[in-house]
């Protein structure tokens, strides 16, 4: 039986994107391709603050301090952190779900995987999971992706066939991709991936979702969103303020919203933060 390293598995209101205010369980998969220290930073410096965080003190994932600058989800991929995010198998991770979930079942919620990056390694996992009889009445599924890791094709068979009608529903799969702009400290020629974006459209509704605080980063996320055009990128773009703590978010979101209007893009909140401070397991 498959099994998968889980960061964090909760049930909330999915605050961002395309399904903002829909109830859904998230799944935290374990591990990132990247470290986007550059969030919240001055442009060029890096944040180092959760690199100060010291796991020795901490026994459960939820006990964590919440970072201002740098990766919000930091132990969800730094490896220092890696023995608080068991390897559970799908049946495991499909009990937690059952207790979470308000009806014992699905009902209308959605199902949000995300990460660190979860179109790493899992991929070969995901399909044992959603298998399992008791997911059968899950109707729509989002993976919430930086968008440079390619499907494999036996992936992209599977969610074709997974989306296939059932007698009441049709079940939809979403692609999430939050392409990480200079702001993030990483580097665009690896963060831009139109090629394997434009490869997930073919699968399921995609969307890109830049996170923004200045104009100098929307003029990146135009720049990029011109890449994505020319490669055949035909999904909606949104722009998200910054800010993983309540603090930071003030700073930027109603100047986010002011831009995104400016440029006719659609504004994305982090609902999260101001309804739950963005606390672990929100
Ligand atoms: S891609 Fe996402 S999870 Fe990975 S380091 Fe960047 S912000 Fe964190």
């Amino acid at each position: 039986m498959s099994k998968i390293k889980v960061a964090e598995l909760f049930y909330s209101i999915q605050g961002e994107g395309r399904y903002m205010g829909v109830p859904s369980v998230f799944l935290r998969t374990f591990g990132c391709n990247f470290k986007c220290a550059g969030f919240g930073m001055p442009r060029g410096q890096l944040s180092t603050e959760a690199e100060q965080v010291d796991p020795g003190k901490y026994s459960k994932y939820e006990e964590l301090p919440l970072v201002s600058t740098g990766c919000d989800s930091y132990a969800s991929w730094d490896p220092r952190f890696k023995d608080l995010s068991p390897m559970l198998t799908s049946d495991a991770i499909v009990e937690r779900i059952m207790q979470i979930l308000p009806h014992g079942k699905w009902k209308d919620e959605h199902l949000v995987i995300t990460g660190g990056e979860p179109l790493l390694g899992w991929q070969r996992s995901y399909k044992d999971l959603l298998n399992h009889p008791r997911m059968s009445k899950l109707k729509e599924i989002t993976f919430e992706t930086n968008g440079t890791q390619e499907l494999t094709e036996e992936f992209e068979d599977y969610l074709l066939q997974w989306q296939m009608p059932k007698t009441n529903f049709v079940p939809e799969v979403t692609f999430s991709v939050s392409a990480k702009l200079p702001a993030s400290g990483e580097s665009r020629s690896e963060t831009i991936r139109p090629d394997i974006v434009c490869r997930y459209q073919m699968v399921g509704h995609t969307y890109l979702k830049f996170v923004v605080a200045t104009e100098e980063d929307v003029a990146d996320a135009l720049q990029a969103t011109e890449q994505y055009r020319n490669a055949g990128f035909k999904g909606s773009i949104y722009l998200m303020p910054v800010g993983g703590v309540e603090s930071v978010y003030t700073l930027n979101n109603r100047r986010v919203a002011d831009l995104a209007m400016k440029h006719g893009l659609r504004y994305s909140d982090r609902l999260q933060v101001p309804l739950f401070k963005n606390e672990w397991g929100t």
